[in-house]
């Protein structure tokens, strides 16, 4: 059975069968979790499990981040599959090194350096099947290549996740991966060169790399048992004691503090401000008149969750305003 997929935008052939395609491959056993999956936010997983793969429903657009993700993974591979022979001669290595490489070697052999790209392996813990497919190995070091934005990569916003699915993926393959630093290459989608001559602290390329310290296979191996624990307790739970998903899982953003100077006002604001001190600090300066709201941020994470149909705190932040559809 597959997803139901929609192309409300009625996007152009081409593009609507890039985007359509989905090369995963779903694994029916019934206690089998994927490393992705496992580290989602419980009630996600839980009640995503609810909703038959038929009862999802996906526009196209919205597989666009994905995509080009799944396109950059399978370069990088399609590269070191392909063409790393002569692409590191380019690169300067001398014969000796670029003679030592071998790609998903099924045994290692002596002084020679392991690549391993897009294999998946899988481990047993807790009545559970976790599963994993990692993207790069290279000389025991793992490796994960990630489109986002710029300001996603000033803000390290989704370290700490990459961490966690870095150190699983570790946990799964200790005899691959034995250094304890995940290296995360990004490709900044919305780089400027122009942005890069101006502005101070601004990435001066789009493709730079962050080093991210594993936690301990120990530590790794606790926090899983603890996570599948968790998910047995909730797997048939009623809705209103799942735990809710929390701010950041709700991917909420900043609230909003908007001034009116006139104290009636209701539309638009005078002006808007990221802080309430700064708020109250204008409205001084006005002589105390006027007032300040605080219009809290909006969920977004809901919008591509597939428990949605049956979440019942979803229904709740819609009644709130908080999630807009
Ligand atoms: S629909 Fe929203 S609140 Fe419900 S599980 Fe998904 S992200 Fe969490």
């Amino acid at each position: 059975m597959q997803q139901r997929i929609t192309n409300n935008a009625g996007l152009d052939l081409a593009a609507a069968v890039w985007l359509a395609t989905d090369e995963y491959t779903y694994d029916t056993r019934p206690n089998y979790i994927s490393v992705t999956t496992l580290i989602k936010p419980i009630r996600q997983t839980v009640l995503a499990r609810r909703v038959p793969l038929e009862e999802r429903t996906v526009d196209l657009l919205d597989r666009v981040k994905s995509s080009i993700g799944h396109v950059l993974h399978r370069g990088i591979e399609h590269s070191w599959k392909e063409h790393y022979r002569s692409s590191l001669a380019k690169l300067g290595f001398p014969k000796r090194v670029i003679d030592a490489v071998r790609i998903n070697p099924e045994e290692i052999e002596p002084d020679t350096i392991p690549v391993f790209t897009e294999f998946r392996s899988e481990k047993e813990v807790a009545g559970f099947i976790v599963s994993g497919q990692v993207d790069l190995i290279i000389d025991w070091r793992l490796r994960d290549a990630k489109s986002t934005t710029v300001w996603a990569y000033q803000s390290q916003k989704s370290v700490e996740g990459w961490k966690l699915q870095g150190s699983i993926y570790r946990w799964l393959n200790p005899e691959k991966v034995t250094h304890d630093e995940l290296l995360i290459q990004y490709l900044l989608l919305d780089w400027s060169s122009a942005e890069s001559k101006r502005t101070p602290g601004y990435p001066p390329h789009a493709v730079p790399v962050r080093s991210i310290t594993l936690m301990s296979v120990q530590e790794t191996d606790q926090w899983i048992r603890n996570r599948l624990s968790l998910l047995k307790q909730y797997m048939d739970a009623p809705d209103h004691e799942i735990p809710e998903c929390n701010e950041d899982e709700l991917w909420r953003s900043e609230p909003v503090y908007k001034y009116y100077a006139n104290v009636n006002a209701t539309g638009r604001s005078t002006k808007n401000f990221d802080n309430a001190l700064a708020a109250r600090q204008f409205m001084a300066e006005k002589g105390g008149k006027g007032r300040v709201d605080m219009v809290p941020g909006t969920v977004k994470a809901c919008l591509y969750c597939a428990a949605f149909s049956v979440c019942k705190q979803k229904d709740r932040l819609i009644a709130d305003g908080s999630l807009l559809i």
